[in-house]
This record gives structure tokens, sequence and C-alpha cells, in this order.
């Protein structure tokens, strides 16, 4: 189904004035056709489009709206806050509030500093981590998707995935020289790397569970042989948490690896849907941040008190009743993930599901669900944007990539499950019969 005549209208206009009508690539539908919907209003896990027809929503802001969109708390906390001044420059209590929630959250998190996006977390987290080891380089691996820092860019997933470009003009190599990408689930090339330039590395950085070149479940030995390298060789693990932080549990990925960081990076979910981020850790490392140490990192908006509140309540809401929250969304994760492989099977075919918590993706090939990029069959594709028409005329949202998850909230329900379930049922025979 293509976009309704408001949307089209709608694009049409705001392809005059931005680039592809979009304040960020992904959103302009280019992998899957047929325009992308203006959205009017959320409610709960529905939006409206601008044409007036009602969906499930899936992407949830791509991961920010745990609680829904529009959820009361949030906006009364965002309403209050707002009232009484829309940005400081200065000190304000909500940061203090959002801070502690973090800290008293996560184990290994003795301080952090708020930014305003996850690619600030990130950016800044690597100045910290170069500027504490006095070394230049820094690990990361194909397909996790870091933000849009310079050094970040190479072998990225998502929209980068979906347009083909392993990298993005304007980076010099002299940046990108410094960034050695290997490749997920290989703990050889982990060994070798580190055996051959262990002491120029400063930190290696990996996603929580690499959530953004479809979902890249890693073994916990990886992780832990990770950690154990970076000891002996005196550099930094960092865990980038912008999507997993307070989305598959109180303690993100980390706990659920077991696994301790020495700096990790938030986003999405602790900003509730307006736009934070964050980064922390040791108390060590974060004390060589200026104005107390050499490392220096700022921001005009950072501990904005409006989404320092948004961030907040979210934060308060899910670990309320000892992560009943948590519990619920597995509930409705794994009930959507085992109708969905359903769907599958009775259509004869293995595609399959992988998930973690309330991030789901669909592996749409044969054979084991990847654990690597580089497993990812480009075909699959073209089987997701067919997949994906089919479910948007049947008022189910997905992201328009195949190479991005799709996120359960709290707001969703059984019934909405189960509504999608059936959507998908019709949607996988329509795309079969041709
Ligand atoms: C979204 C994301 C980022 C970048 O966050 P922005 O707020 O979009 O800048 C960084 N790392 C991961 C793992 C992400 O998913």
């Amino acid at each position: 189904m293509s976009a309704g005549p408001k949307s089209r209208e709608l694009y049409r206009r705001a392809c005059e004035l931005m680039p592809a009508g979009v304040s960020s690539p992904v959103r302009a539908f280019g992998s899957v056709g047929g325009g992308p919907l203006f959205y009017a209003s959320g409610g709960g896990c529905h939006f409206t489009d601008v044409d007036g027809r009602r969906f499930i929503d899936y992407v949830g802001s791509w991961g920010p709206l745990i609680l829904g969109h529009a959820h009361p708390e949030v906006v009364e906390a965002v309403t209050m806050a707002a009232r009484k001044g829309l940005s400081y420059g200065a000190p304000c209590e909500h940061e203090i509030e959002l801070a502690e929630l973090m800290i008293g959250a996560v184990p290994h998190l003795e301080m952090v500093r708020f930014v305003s996006s996850g690619t600030e977390a990130v950016m800044s987290a690597i100045r910290l981590a170069r500027g504490v080891t006095g070394r230049d380089d820094i690990v990361k691996f194909t397909g996790c998707y870091h933000g849009h820092a310079d050094h970040m860019l190479v072998a990225a997933g998502s929209g980068l995935a979906t347009f083909g470009t392993p990298s993005s003009a304007g980076v010099p190599a002299s940046f990108a020289e410094h960034t050695i990408v290997l490749p997920l689930d290989d703990e050889t090339a982990l060994e070798r790397i580190f055996s051959e330039r262990g002491s120029s590395i400063a930190a290696v950085i990996i996603e929580g569970i690499p959530a953004n070149s479809g979902l890249l479940v890693q073994r916990d030995e990886l992780l832990h042989r990770l950690r154990g390298l970076c000891d002996e060789h005196g550099a930094l693990l960092i865990l980038d948490e912008v999507i997993t932080g307070f989305r598959i549990g109180p303690g993100g990925a980390a706990a659920r690896y077991g696994v301790v960081p020495d700096l990790a990076t938030y986003g999405k979910v602790i900003g509730g849907g307006m736009p934070v981020g964050a980064y922390g850790g040791r108390r060590d490392l974060m004390q060589q941040l200026a104005p107390l140490g050499p490392v220096y990192q700022a921001g005009t908006l950072s501990g904005n008190p409006v989404a320092m509140a948004a961030g907040a309540a979210t934060l308060r809401h899910l670990l309320a009743d000892g992560g009943a929250a948590y519990a619920r969304l597995e509930e409705l994760g794994s009930r959507l993930q085992e109708g969905i492989e359903r769907v599958f099977d009775e259509a004869g075919t293995s595609w399959s599901v992988a998930r973690a918590g309330s991030i789901l993706w669909m592996s749409l090939q044969e054979g084991e669900t990847p654990r690597r990029f580089e497993d990812i069959r480009p075909e699959a594709a073209g089987i997701y944007a067919r997949l994906h028409g089919a479910l948007l005329e049947r008022g189910v949202y997905l992201a328009p990539s195949a190479y991005e998850v799709a996120f359960v909230s709290l707001a969703h329900d059984e019934d909405v499950i189960d509504d999608t379930i059936k959507a998908f049922g019709e949607a996988v025979r329509e795309i079969s019969t041709g």
C-alpha cells in the first residue's frame, strides 16, 4: 500500500524543502517504496496518519516509546516542567532525578553525564576513552551502529546497510584509519587484533545486543572474552546501550551477559521520546571530564529540564513494582514472536524471528538466524518490502527497512498482538501467492 493522498501531498512539499523530505534517511521509505506516511497523532500503541488511517505501531519512534505514544505520566511530567521554563542552561533537579534512577538501576554506572542524542553520547564516550588511555584506535563490529560521528561511520548498520553505502562520503580516510572493524561472533578475530595492536587500542565498542542490522544476538562467551582481552591490554570496554538500556531490563545488556563495561552509552528509552542521551560508568573515568579533568565535552541543551522530566517519568514507570514492566514486555514479545513464527511455519518457510525481550526482528531467509551482519542475505530485503506493504494495508506499521527491528511497548496488549498475528497470516499468504 502506498501513502494516502494527504501524505503524498505533504511529502511533495517536504521534498522541495528538505533532502528527500526527511530529517533522517530511513524515514523516506526508500527501501520499501510507496512514500512515507505523515503522522497526525499518536496514542498508546497506535498512531493516525494525516489521511485518517490508524495503525498499530511497531516502530515506537525507533525505540524510545517503551510506554507507548503520549503516555499520560510522561505528558504530565513534560507539561509541568515546560510551564516552569523550557531550558535553563544551568543545573536543575530533574537531572538529579534521572541520574539517580539510572545509577540506582545499573550497578556499574557510578556517574553519568547527559547529552542530547545517542550519537553525542557515543562520540563523547570515545573521546573520554582516548583521553584517559592516551591511545587512538577504536575497535567496532560490522553492522553495529553507534550514531553518525565521523569515526563511527565505518561499516555501520540500518540506513547505511539498506543504502548499500559501507561508509559515508565526507569522512576523512585519516579518521577511519583509527577505527578497526571486526565481524561479530568471532573470538578469533578479536584475539588476533589484540595480539597485533593491543597496546594502541583505546576502547572496544559494541552494541549491547546489536539491533541496527537485524537483531544479532551474541553469545555470552564473546562478551566475556572481549572483557578479558580489554583487561589484559589496558583497553576500555564501551557498551552501547542506546537501544538496550532500560529496554531489555533495568540492567540492560550488561546484566543479561553478566559483563561489566567501563563506560556505557544511553539514549532512546531514557528520554521517553525527548532528545536525551547519556554516558557514564566508572567514577575515576568520568572524573576526567571537564571541568574536573582534561577531556572536554559540553552542550547548550544538555540536561534540558523538559527532556529530563520525560526521561525520569519513563524510568519511574518502568522501575516501579520490582520490574513488573519487563515481565509484561517479555510476555507480549514472546506472544508476538511465537505467533509470527507459527505463520512462517504454516506458510512452509523456515524464516524465523529473533527476539530480545520486546525487540524483535524477522529473519526472512532459510537456515539459522544470523549472528553476524555478513550472514544476512540481501534478497531478504525484497521479501521484507512486500511484507511491509501487505501489513500496512492491514493497519500494521513496521519499520520501513528490512534491517530495522520492531519494538513492542507496554501499550500493546494481547488483542493488538493477536490482530497483528492475524494480519501477518494474511500478508504472508498474499505475498507468497504473488
Ligand atoms: C540510535 C542509536 C544510536 C544513535 O542515537 P541517536 O539518538 O539517533 O543519535 C547510537 N547507538 C545505538 C546502538 C543506537 O541504536
